[in-house]
């Protein structure tokens, strides 16, 4: 029996697994796929470098930067092009340019003078009294007024989580707010003691590397080496004395640990825990992945009127226009288009239009081709398109998600060894993901230590090979 086994290849699984192999611990990941890192996929095509998934890291978890650092992968990395310098928000079929500084949005139009007041006004708003859940559109309205909530707060959601402001919960998708309501009495007031404690703003704290972000999952499952089994995709697990035996693969081969941790997906995660514990199954199940669909497209510099100098636009619902956004990818980092061409890639679908992310990927192009040329004034059809479709593309942190997550972990209580971790626990981004697994790898390492348990944790890292059959 080895220590642990680890379910899912994608960045959480792959961090799990690595920082118990570097406390010594004999384990074995599992992934599905024949490859590893899940929804981060970096793929060059010809000069173009397209990103399926995430396109960049945010600097400002420490567990993301310090593991960029063990792996040695901080020298390749690319930082944020010196032309991003707008954010872009559309009104009325036109794009409004919006400076990356706190007072961008009080001295640009796109806010009517109204609401830039009103914005202001959020100084003298009291704190809400009681701890009751709110969405993040009725906390945003009512410290910010509906129309920041509505122009700004909602696309930056359809944006960051595809997800829609009036369904999403504000206590789970942006728990530091809402204390930092509870304790400064404003966002502002907290927001302004942060910066000049921090001095840096948040689109300068975004990264990547420069052959994009799956840099990452690489150097992991560099390190993980003969740990990884990938095309095993793992059936069932099992309660046996002392730990659990998982089947995976095609012919149902099986191991056993002491320890399993599930990685994948929570729709992956209700299956695989059902018949083990079927209300934090219940739990996983009711958290939805709507589809999301990313079309990546390279065009010559002269197609587009456009001056490209940002990080990209972002859409808010009641524009009804039928991308959540767009990346400038080649304005953002370097190398990600030939010499004299960009790079944009288009985010479609997700739990505003779930059913057009699901259309034809010729469709999907046409309605990014449309839309360019409405917002970016691109002509003609671009020299290299392609289109990626996630069947369940980022966990929906809907209201009463802190509950589901509340019964996920009473679970993990009921069955002492069994443990999850992924992204829809502290935040979908790539470094919230990170940040998560190093969690789970203490509380796996303390479960480990326990008396009554033989770990393997002397003699260093150990490989796992041939513990599977
Ligand atoms: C389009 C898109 C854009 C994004 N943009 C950004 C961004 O710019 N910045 C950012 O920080 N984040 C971004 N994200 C979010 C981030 O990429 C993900 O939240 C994160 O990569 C999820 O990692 P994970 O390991 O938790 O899950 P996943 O990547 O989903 O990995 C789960 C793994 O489990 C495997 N698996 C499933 N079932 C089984 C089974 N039965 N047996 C074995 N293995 C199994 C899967 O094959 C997969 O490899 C984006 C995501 C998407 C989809």
């Amino acid at each position: 029996m080895i220590d642990a086994i680890v379910i899912g290849g994608g960045v959480s699984g792959l961090a799990t697994a690595y920082g118990l192999m570097r406390n010594g611990r004999r384990v074995l990941l599992l992934e599905r796929q024949y490859r590893t890192g899940g929804n981060v996929f970096s793929e060059r095509i010809g000069d173009f470098l397209m990103e399926h998934g995430p396109s960049s890291m945010n600097a400002s978890v420490p567990a993301a930067t310090t593991l960029e650092r063990e792996l040695g992968i901080d020298t390749l990395r690319s930082p944020l092009g010196p032309e991003v310098r707008y954010r872009y928000l559309p009104r009325a079929g036109r794009l409004h340019s919006i400076a990356t500084h706190p007072l961008g949005f009080l001295l640009s139009g796109y806010l009517t003078p109204g609401a830039r007041l009103r914005l202001l006004a959020e100084l003298l708003v009291p704190a809400k009294k009681d701890a009751s859940e709110e969405s993040v559109a009725d906390f945003c309205r009512r410290r910010f007024g509906r129309e920041f909530a509505d122009a700004v707060i909602d696309p930056l959601l359809g944006g960051l989580r595809a997800a829609r402001a009036g369904e999403a919960s504000m206590q789970a998708c942006f728990p530091a707010l809402v204390a930092m309501e509870q304790k400064y009495g404003s966002i502002i007031r907290a927001i302004v003691a942060k910066r000049l404690a921090h001095g840096t703003m948040p689109a300068q704290r975004l990264y990547s590397w420069e052959e994009g972000v799956e840099t990452l999952p690489r150097a992991l499952a560099a390190r993980l080496g003969t740990v990884i089994r990938v095309g095993m995709p793992v059936r069932r697990i099992r309660a046996v004395p002392g730990g659990y035996r998982v089947e995976a693969g095609l012919a149902a081969q099986t191991v056993r640990a002491r320890a399993v941790i599930v990685a994948t997906q929570p729709h992956v995660a209700a299956e695989l825990i059902d018949h083990l514990d079927p209300d934090a199954a219940a739990a996983a199940a009711g958290i939805d992945a709507p589809p999301l669909a990313v079309v990546f497209t390279g065009y010559r510099r002269r197609q587009i009127a456009h001056p490209l100098t940002g990080l990209g636009y972002l859409a808010p619902e009641r524009e009804r226009r039928a991308l959540l956004g767009a990346l400038f990818c080649s304005t953002m980092f370097s190398g990600r288009a030939s010499t004299g061409h960009v790079a944009l890639a288009a985010y479609i679908g997700g739990a505003r239009a779930p059913d057009l992310a699901r259309a034809a990927p010729a469709d999907l192009v046409d309605v990014t081709r449309r839309e360019f040329r409405e917002l970016l004034g691109v002509t003609g059809p671009p020299v290299v398109s392609r289109v990626r479709q996630w069947a369940r593309g980022l966990p929906q942190y809907r209201m009463g998600h802190q509950g589901r997550i509340e019964a996920l972990l009473a679970g993990e209580q009921r069955h002492p060894g069994l443990f999850l971790t992924g992204n829809y626990f502290s935040g979908p981004s790539v470094a919230a993901c990170i940040a998560q697994a190093v969690e789970t790898t203490s509380r796996i390492d303390r479960y480990l230590s326990r008396p009554g348990h033989v770990c393997g944790a002397e003699g260093g890292p150990r490989a796992s090979s041939a513990v599977i059959g």
